[in-house]
């Protein structure tokens, strides 16, 4: 069988490579074929990723960044569509919520090439997100739905999917901390690099589209974060940093701006700190998986079970807010771990494919 898989960002790199690494310990049923759409281009948002987590190298790199959503997502369904009609796929695998993930649909869909999305269901509720929007789309063009949870199933089933496109197989994420975990363990200096220890800093990211692009916000979170007065570690997301710049926004003295980080020195920082502070979708999770209590920077998440079960507080932009939260070493939760399925999710998908 042949797969075609079409990543383009950060976060769909962690994904697909657990994924791909179950594809290929299965060589005689799947042969799978990459795209990298381009979208993130920096070496430290896309090549890192390629390197560290030894993920098959893209057969197409479409080289497609830096415009707008529109320009984007166009000008990667017209070269998908290119690559579709030479290499007749049997499926074509999408993550995720990114303008790649809804091209590859898209061009799959009018070819009539049935469609596996990964990380299906979820919903914000907030069609003013990019993402949302990608998310809405994707799974209505899709033939088979991996949902992470059992909201996200709820999700689809609330909008007419058919329970017998629906594969519920927990979080590939998951499966991606549980896997590179010891390697992370192994193979990351960053805490001695930046010369900290553990839980005595506050790790943050930035980068929803919703905070960035608005001077209130964005300035509304810096301010929290100094009021917090604790010592704060900043991986700066490349949109962010150019968005400080425009709007001339100072940078509290209590945070260390450091470069967007390799996934391996991201899951220590991740380990150690003492609260993340973070707009993410996926950091919001890997708080969870690592029992790190997290501040989330927006109005409403696609992640709502950790919500309920107290390890994420949702506070907005509110500066008081932050700055209490951060400064709160640790919160009393009850946790558990089995929000997000067994850690077998990869494999969960590659034999619903195989058998579909
Ligand atoms: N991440 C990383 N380096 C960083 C920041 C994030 O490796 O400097 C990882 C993070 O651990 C998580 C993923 O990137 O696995 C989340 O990606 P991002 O926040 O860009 O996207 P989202 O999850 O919000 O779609």
């Amino acid at each position: 069988m042949k797969i075609i898989t079409i990543i383009g960002a950060r976060p769909q790199f962690i994904k697909a490579a657990v994924v791909s690494h179950t594809f290929s310990s299965m060589p005689g049923n799947i042969h799978e074929v990459l795209i990298h759409t381009g979208q993130h281009y920096d070496s430290n948002m896309s090549k890192v990723f390629f390197d560290e987590l030894n993920i098959l190298a893209p057969s197409y790199n479409l080289a497609i960044g830096g415009g707008t959503h529109g320009q984007n997502t166009g000008r990667m369904i017209e070269k998908i569509e290119a690559v579709l009609l030479k290499e007749r796929p049997d499926w074509v695998l999408v993550y995720g919520d990114t303008d790649s993930t809804l091209a590859g649909a898209i061009a799959a869909v009018k070819l009539h090439i049935p469609i596996a999305h990964v990380e299906a269901g979820l919903r914000s509720f907030n069609r003013r997100m990019p993402e949302e929007l990608n998310r809405v789309l994707t799974d209505h063009t899709a033939d088979l739905l991996f949902t992470p949870t059992d909201i996200a199933s709820q999700n689809l089933m609330n909008e007419g999917i058919s329970l017998r496109q629906i594969h519920q197989v927990g979080d590939v994420m998951y499966d991606a901390a549980l896997f590179y975990a010891e390697r992370a363990k192994e193979h990351s200096s960053i805490l001695k690099q930046l010369d900290i220890s553990s839980k005595s800093y506050v790790l943050a990211t930035v980068h929803r589209a919703e905070n960035t692009d608005n001077p209130i916000r964005l300035r509304s979170i810096l301010d929290g974060f100094a009021a917090s007065q604790t010592s704060i570690i900043w991986p700066l997301h490349p949109r962010t940093r150019d968005k400080i710049s425009d709007y001339s926004l100072k940078l509290p003295d209590n945070i260390l701006i450091i470069e967007p980080l390799g996934y391996l020195d991201m899951v220590m920082l991740e380990r150690h700190a003492s609260v993340i502070a973070t707009d993410s979708g996926g950091v919001q999770k890997e708080a969870y998986f690592y029992g790190v209590p997290c501040v989330t920077l927006r109005d409403e998440t696609e992640w709502v079970e950790l919500v309920n079960c107290g390890m994420n507080s949702l506070v907005g932009t509110d500066s008081d807010k932050i700055a209490n939260l951060l400064s709160i070493p640790s919160m009393p939760v009850e946790y558990t771990d089995s929000l997000y399925g067994d850690g077998k999710a990869s494999q969960a998908i590659a034999s619903a494919l195989i058998n579909y």
